[in-house]
């Protein structure tokens, strides 16, 4: 085959790159030829939906990346039910603009709306009501799996159970999601009801999103890493009533689509180039003094309705927010500790990189709850995502913290996410996921992949040294 010529990618987090071909099949016989050229050639292929893991779990500077965005059609579609069969490069933002004007919202979404659904499968991706509704995989009702020789493989919680529970979360190791069928969340209006409250540490933080647990539908936290006392802002929130007669307005795309401008006066385009000015320790100390100030003033206020879209994809607002952190790019440390030692494990991170000089720029805390899937990242306890700008000049030093603050996370009985890492070694993959879970897990990468046709960055160096 003729692959394309190489180009260079990235992951989310422009610190990960590959100079690569990039196939693009538009159907389900081009995703065949694909396979069978690669198997011929002895090439890998490199899973890869919207690219917008952090790390490298998309990418691998040895293999053809195989890109599935295009396959993004909804084959079908009840909406008496919300259950709909869709090609895995249908979108998080394809799925909400079809299904609002039916009533229906997905029951799972990141921080963005770009990811595919290929790529949340594969991830098990978790929203800020994880705590409640679990992750993309409790949606998934069943999916059809090419693997590694072109074989089709159906899977559900019935049938071929064993894949069904290591394909969700398996980082696009056990073969190609050729369509899905998920169940979407039916919901009488387009708005929710969003209260800020004020935390004064990240124990209160903590303890304030095990309180509001039982009276909320989302719940994220933003912490002030580089303030003295790791304050922060809480935004809990709950599907709002509307009254029958606006109920439909709210539903529409023009109710939910997010302004062009910020405050309606700065076009967005010019935000990233404001942000990357403001990119030092000095600057983000007052973006985030700033931002802590107008929670407060917001949470004096009290509960303001807000739009699903708006809520749910804050990180939208401001498009390539990434490109303020170059020319290193940035890395996220997110680690998932159970509710007993998650306060005193984040703090303990918190210092640890205090004490190394470099401190992370971003905070956001969740609750989270345990799912079914065998490498899940999700605990019946806390998670923090640390956002760390990095380059050359402290990559060694970013990599010696990383390492430490691996130790506390592990000893605390923390995991870790794929989506997020770009610094997870093999060994550390072996300690958290339980070894039952791990074996069953490797033994299918055998059976189903014993070529290793499907790799990336991650895969090479966080799985392979296990197999
Ligand atoms: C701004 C931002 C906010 C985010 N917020 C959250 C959040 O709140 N919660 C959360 O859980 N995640 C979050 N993420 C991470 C993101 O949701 C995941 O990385 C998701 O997997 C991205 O989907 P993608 O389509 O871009 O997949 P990619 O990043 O391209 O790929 C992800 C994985 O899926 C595999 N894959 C892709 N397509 C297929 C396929 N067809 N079949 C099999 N495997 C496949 C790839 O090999 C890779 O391992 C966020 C990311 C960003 C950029």
């Amino acid at each position: 085959m003729l692959w394309p010529t190489p180009r260079t990618l990235s992951g989310f987090g422009l610190s990960s790159f590959a100079e690569v071909p990039q196939v693009q099949p538009d159907n389900l016989d081009e995703l065949a030829s694909v396979l069978a050229a690669a198997r011929a050639e002895g090439r890998s292929l490199a899973l890869r939906g919207a690219g917008r893991s952090y790390g490298d779990a998309a990418l691998d500077a040895n293999a053809v990346v195989l890109d599935t965005s295009r396959l993004n059609r909804i084959r079908a579609a009840d909406w008496t039910t919300g259950v709909l069969t869709i090609e895995p490069g249908v979108t998080i933002e394809q799925l909400w603009r079809t299904g609002l004007q039916h009533g229906y919202w997905p029951a799972v979404v990141p921080g963005t709306m770009f990811p595919t659904l290929g790529g949340c499968a594969a991830m098990n991706v978790h929203g800020k009501n994880n705590f409640k509704a679990g992750t993309t995989g409790d949606h998934v009702l069943a999916f059809e799996l090419v693997t590694a020789s072109g074989e089709h493989i159906r899977c559900s919680r019935t049938e071929n159970a064993d894949i069904f529970h290591a394909a969700i979360g398996g980082f696009g190791m056990l073969g190609v999601f050729t369509s899905i069928t998920l169940k979407l969340k039916h919901i009488a209006c387009g708005e929710l009801m969003v209260t800020p409250h004020v935390t004064h540490s990240i124990a209160d933080m903590v303890s304030t999103l095990e309180r509001l647990a039982d009276t909320s539908d989302y719940m994220v936290g933003w912490v002030d890493m580089l303030g003295r006392d790791a304050g922060g802002i809480i935004h809990s929130a709950s599907y709002a009533d509307a009254p029958a007669s606006d109920a439909r307005a709210t539903l529409s795309a023009a109710h939910q689509d997010l302004p062009t401008k910020l405050l309606g006066v700065v076009p967005k385009g010019w935000i990233w180039p404001m942000l990357w000015c403001g990119m030092t320790r000095p600057g983000m100390r007052t973006v985030n003094a700033l931002k802590r100030w107008s929670g407060t003033l917001h949470a004096a206020r009290g509960p303001e309705r807000q739009s699903l879209v708006g809520f749910s994809f804050l990180l939208d607002y401001v498009p390539n927010w990434r490109k303020a952190y170059l020319p290193g790019g940035f890395v996220q440390f997110q680690s998932f500790v159970p509710r007993g030692g998650a306060a005193g494990t984040f703090e303990e991170l918190r210092q640890l990189a205090r004490a190394a000089g470099i401190q992370p720029f971003l905070g956001v805390m969740k609750k989270h709850r345990p799912d079914p899937f065998l490498l899940t990242h999700a605990v019946d306890g806390f998670s923090l995502a640390l956002d760390f700008p990095v380059g050359p000049s402290n990559w060694p030093r970013f990599r010696a913290l990383a390492e430490r603050m691996t130790e506390v996370v592990l000893a605390a009985g923390g995991r870790f996410y794929p989506a997020k890492d770009s610094v997870m070694t093999a060994e550390t993959l072996r300690r958290y996921v339980p070894a039952a879970s791990l074996a069953q897990f490797l033994a299918l990468k055998r059976r189903l992949d014993p070529e290793l046709r499907f790799r990336t960055g991650f895969s090479r160096r966080a799985l392979e040294p296990l197999l």
